[in-house]
């Protein structure tokens, strides 16, 4: 708008921004502090695209603009950088005040974008205060199209514009569930008495691949930022081999030479459950986890349950229902799109970004960075496009 652009921003549900509150239930993780070479890493394959588009919109410039929004943030211990009130609701008022404040821009919300033509002709669905339906028309000079994955459909972003986008004859792949838990198929005595428990500070594995962090039990399976972090790697056994094995190390800072010489400190009448609480502070669901991957005869010989504490398996069955996970992947490949983000062999003006778009990205910060710095890039490029100064 700055540019001299007016702005129309269309959305189907009753107001904006419904995931990115949702984002803030879990402390609104905006970006991470890490320097822009690891940070780049995260995406795998498209990490040189976005290598660019961070230094175009850093995730210090994203912490700046927070600034601007009067919205303060902070480093957590892990690097990774939240708002100092740990809600997403503050960052999104404010900000829809700046917007709302411009004279060039309008909110058109309950408008559900239905079809859309190569020629930029867009008809949406409008369900009108008296709960009416009419179809609207609409011809604009330049469209941003950010619709979002296909995750937790009740903030709107239900995957179904697939469906809307067909005539713009665009390469799709299919989502799936990315940053999400896992079905474990547990004995009923685990399941017994038990819903959800964490296990901090272990560290997880699969393949190559290896993670530091906390997760969460479930009587069904698995969540927790270190699951989610693996969650590429996981997928992609589960599809070539139909399940998926990760190790957990419920004792990272300690190596095996040493947890096998604190269990065999001598035991005198206690029970092995009191002697590992004694020795080695597992107890709780960590325990109940210990016994249920562990034969009768493995838990009592030291040897073999030190290995155990060390690198415990765990069979992973499938993904939970996509509806669940925290991002998807698939969607509108990258080829279909110039570096601008611009839709190639189009004759209107048509730009996508965001989690549409086929990419991935760990938590940690990386989705929402990765969905600013698209945005500011997108932005860039219709300015330069249009030549306005
Ligand atoms: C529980 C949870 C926690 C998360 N926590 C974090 C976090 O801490 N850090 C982080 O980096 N990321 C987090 N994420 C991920 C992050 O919120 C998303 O990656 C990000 O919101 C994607 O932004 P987007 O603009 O691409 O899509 P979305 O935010 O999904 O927005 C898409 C919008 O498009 C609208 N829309 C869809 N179809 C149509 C249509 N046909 N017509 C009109 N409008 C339509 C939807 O209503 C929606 O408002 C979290 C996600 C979840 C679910």
């Amino acid at each position: 708008m700055q540019a001299g652009f007016s702005v129309a921003l269309y959305d189907q549900m009753s107001g904006v921004g419904k995931k990115f509150l949702v984002a803030g239930n879990g402390g609104l993780n905006l970006t991470h502090s890490e320097e822009l070479d690891t940070f780049s890493e995260k995406y795998g394959n498209n990490k040189d695209f976005f290598r660019s588009l961070l230094t175009e919109f850093s995730p210090t410039d994203l912490r700046k603009w927070c600034q601007l929004l009067g919205v303060e943030t902070f480093v957590g211990s892990s690097g990774r950088v939240f708002p100092k009130e740990l809600k997403a609701a503050q960052m999104l008022r404010s900000w829809l005040n700046i917007l709302k404040e411009n004279k060039n821009f309008s909110l058109h919300l309950k408008h559900k974008l239905v079809s859309i033509e190569k020629n930029g002709n867009m008809t949406f669905s409008h369900i009108n205060k008296d709960q009416e339906e009419r179809e609207i028309n609409l011809q604009v000079d330049n469209i941003i199209l950010c619709l979002g994955g296909a995750s937790w459909s009740k903030t709107g972003s239900d995957g179904l514009w697939t469906k809307s986008l067909a005539n713009l004859d665009m390469t799709l792949t299919d989502f799936s569930s990315m940053n999400c838990g896992y079905n474990i198929s547990w004995s009923d005595g685990f399941k017994e008495g038990f819903e959800t428990d964490y296990i901090k500070n272990i560290s997880l594995s699969q393949g190559k691949n290896k993670v530091h962090g906390e997760v969460m039990l479930t009587n069904y399976g698995i969540e927790g930022g270190a699951v989610y972090a693996l969650s590429a790697a996981i997928n992609k056994q589960i599809s070539s081999r139909g399940e998926s094995k990760i190790f957990l190390d419920l004792k990272p800072d300690l190596s095996l030479e040493n947890i096998k010489a604190k269990l065999k400190k001598p035991r005198n009448k206690n029970s092995m459950s009191n002697h590992l609480r004694k020795v080695l502070g597992i107890k709780g669901v960590s325990y109940k986890l210990l016994k249920e991957q562990t034969s009768k005869s493995e838990f009592e010989n030291v040897e073999v349950l030190a290995g155990k504490i060390k690198k415990l398996s765990i069979t992973l069955s499938s993904a939970r229902p996509i509806d669940e996970a925290i991002s998807t992947s698939g969607g509108v490949k990258f080829s279909n799109l110039d570096q601008d983000l611009l839709l190639k062999d189009c004759e209107s003006s048509i730009y996508l970004m965001g989690e549409m778009l086929d990419w991935e990205a760990p938590t940690g910060g990386y989705l929402l960075q990765g969905c600013f710095s698209m945005a500011f890039h997108v932005v860039n490029c219709l300015i330069r496009a249009h030549s306005i100064s």
